[in-house]
């Protein structure tokens, strides 16, 4: 019976973090304090990438799934501009995020609902952005640029990098579906990815007909250290 339960949630994982995206932004204006889900997902990442790099965008975050279960459909799957991938975009998008947050904490003067309402905006804010980016090109266009996953990406972008085998015949089918367009395939001389934004959502892994791609950490790791977002 436990594992009834266990399969189930893992068959529905995706559909059920992304129902906290839609109660927070339903519920958290009526009920400030459900708008604190916000910062424990984002410590929770911080916290993660240190070992894992970003393996929560890819396996926990709620607005994740949430682009995957309801964009895929809507989502004219274009490719995703340069400019929102580019570096300093993506570091001015986290200054002005982080200074937002810090005036608008300051005037709350510490009041516990005042934060609740100031997490809600943060995520309807940023949801429907990324709603609008995911509809005019890939799904989770916001991933690209999402200002915790630039964090995420510096602090343990290179933790538990993919392995690329010999195997690969470089067909490309892996990077048509990458939610975040990666490279992989030229990877596979050096044997493992140094794309510190891989999300370690594993959709590369399920897609490749060879069996090329991994996350094992026995296989062997490469000396060379993944480029940070800089
Ligand atoms: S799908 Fe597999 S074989 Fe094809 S390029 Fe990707 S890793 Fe190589
Ligand atoms: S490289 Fe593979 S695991 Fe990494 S984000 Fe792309 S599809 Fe996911």
């Amino acid at each position: 019976m436990k594992n009834h339960y266990l399969n189930y949630l893992l068959i529905h994982k995706k559909l059920l973090l992304s129902s906290i995206v839609i109660v927070t932004l339903l519920a958290a204006w009526r009920y400030p304090l459900i708008g604190y889900t916000v910062p424990v997902v984002m410590i929770t990442g911080i916290v993660v990438s240190v070992y894992k790099g970003r393996y929560v965008c890819g396996n926990l975050c709620p607005r994740g799934a949430f682009y995957t279960v309801y964009l895929s459909k809507l989502s004219k799957n274009k490719p995703i501009p340069p400019l929102l991938k580019n570096p300093v975009f993506r570091w001015s998008a986290f200054g002005l995020m982080m200074g937002f947050f810090a005036v608008r904490v300051i005037q709350s003067g510490g009041n516990w609902y005042s934060l609740g309402i100031l997490f809600w905006t943060m995520c309807a804010v940023t949801t429907g952005i990324g709603i609008g980016t995911g509809i005019l090109f890939k799904p989770r266009t916001w991933c690209a640029f999402c200002p915790m996953g630039t964090l995420q990406n510096a602090i343990g972008g290179h933790k538990e990098p993919l392995k690329v085998s010999q195997s690969c015949v470089n067909c490309k089918l892996c990077e048509k579906k990458c939610p975040l367009e990666l490279p992989i395939a030229k990877y596979r001389e050096q044997g493992v990815s140094l794309e510190r934004d891989c999300l370690k959502c594993n959709v590369c892994v399920a897609t490749c007909p060879k069996k090329a791609l991994s996350f094992d950490k026995k296989l062997h790791k490469n000396k060379e250290e993944p480029v940070m977002v800089s």
